[in-house]
């Protein structure tokens, strides 16, 4: 084995970066990134950062320059051709491999039409440049997304003083977490003073604010489209890489390409056999999923047989802060038959879902890190069990 090359230069980027020198790895090993930054994470870029408390030096990962690694900065990866194992860059450059690992997640989907100056936040350069629009004290902002990211900036834009109108096209906010804590939700987003418009369709959004469907007008000098994100596999175009309907690149339990041995991926972008989803290709957005992805995806790409990979076999954990409410979830709850709230004490509360069989698939936890730490566990168990 004589190159790695990693492209992706974030959390699953450098996880596995990481785990091929950990395992002994002593030939190149090249990190592409199409951002000009070392690796950052990302959660408080709607949370800390955002609110001013922590600067992008906090969010840097510690010893990123330890690691023994060809960082290429401000690369986008092109083109892939696996018949050469080449890689092209934007400025021109190519670089082999022995193996590769794709760790390039996801961006941010823009709002169709929308005009400069709206705002959408995936990378450090979009937080901060919503954070100077948040400290110019502006009398509104409008986020068109009332998922996580978006429910997170309206708690931090809340905290900050500035009006916020939250919309969204469904019923409720956060739909992964179902009616009724969806509903919960919405009512501590209103009880900290956001005007939250449900079931509310965007007509336009323009400089100075968005327009709704129904003729409403929303003037706000800062607009935000949180409205989810798009897994980064443009450039593989070509590669003939398997990819899923959208967009995932295709891999087996042990993070390898279904079509390539030698082509390997972590976080965000992959979409895998997961044992608790019944065997289902799943993608997840989670931080914990992609450092370990990270982990396994380098230790993986140095087996000298595909045969003595390891599987992704972990429950997805996530978590999200708004306000003083801390959602943590394991599992797949979205996917149970069942959703329901088995114990509640003032702010805590924690709910089973559960599929048409009664098995446990996923569980929601309000405040009670212990619970959720206990079926975490649980789920671990079981998911190892589904994949033995
Ligand atoms: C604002 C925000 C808040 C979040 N909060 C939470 C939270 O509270 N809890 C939680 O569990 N998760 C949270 N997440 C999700 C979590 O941050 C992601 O799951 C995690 O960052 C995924 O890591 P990744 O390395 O797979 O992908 P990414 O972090 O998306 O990194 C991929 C990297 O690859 C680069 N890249 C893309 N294409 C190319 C190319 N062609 N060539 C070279 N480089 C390329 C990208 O620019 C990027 O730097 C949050 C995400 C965001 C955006």
């Amino acid at each position: 084995m004589h190159r790695v090359v990693v492209i992706g230069a974030s959390l699953a980027g450098l996880r596995a970066a990481q785990a091929v020198r950990s395992v002994g790895h002593d030939g190149a090993l090249v990190v592409v990134g199409d951002e000009a930054h070392l690796p950052y994470t990302r959660p408080p870029l709607s949370k800390q950062l955002l609110a001013g408390e922590q600067t992008h030096h906090d969010c840097a990962f510690p010893a990123v320059d330890t690691l023994d690694a060809d960082w290429r900065l401000g690369a986008a990866a092109t083109g892939l051709d696996r018949a050469s194992k080449t890689v092209t860059l934007a400025d021109g450059q190519s670089l082999t491999y022995d193996r590769l690992i794709i760790a390039t997640g996801c961006r941010a989907r823009t709002w169709p039409d929308a005009p400069g100056g709206v705002h959408t936040l995936r990378g450090i350069d979009d937080a901060l440049a919503l954070r100077a629009a948040l400290d110019a004290q502006p009398q509104r902002i409008a986020i068109v997304g009332a998922g996580f990211v978006g429910c997170e900036v309206a708690a931090t834009a809340r905290k900050a003083g500035v009006a916020v109108t939250l919309i969204d096209v469904e019923a409720q906010p956060l739909v992964p977490l179902g009616a009724e804590l969806g509903a919960r939700c919405a009512a501590l987003h209103r009880e900290h003073g956001v005007d939250l418009r449900l079931g509310a369709g965007v007509a336009t959004l323009r400089k100075g604010g968005v327009d709704l469907t129904d003729g409403t007008r929303v003037d706000a000098e800062v607009v935000l489209a949180a409205v989810g994100a798009l897994p980064n596999t443009e450039w593989l175009a070509g590669s003939g890489l398997a990819l899923d309907a959208r967009g995932g690149l295709l891999c087996d339990a042990t993070l390898t390409s279904v079509t390539d041995d030698d082509v390997l991926a972590a976080g965000d972008v992959v979409s895998w056999p997961h044992p608790l989803a019944g065997g289902d290709a799943v993608r997840v957005e989670h931080w914990t999923t992609a450092a370990e992805h990270g982990a396994l995806a380098g230790r993986n790409a140095l087996a000298d047989d595909a045969s003595e990979r390891a599987g992704h076999v972990a429950p997805p954990y996530f978590w999200s802060d708004q306000y003083d409410l801390k959602i943590q979830a394991v599992g797949f709850p979205a996917r149970g038959a069942t959703l329901t709230i088995v114990d509640e004490d003032g702010p805590r509360l924690v709910a089973e879902a559960r599929d048409a069989a009664g098995r446990l698939v996923g569980a929601i936890t309000f405040n009670n890190a212990k619970r959720l730490a206990a079926y975490r566990r649980q789920l671990a168990t079981e998911a190892l069990g589904a994949a033995a």
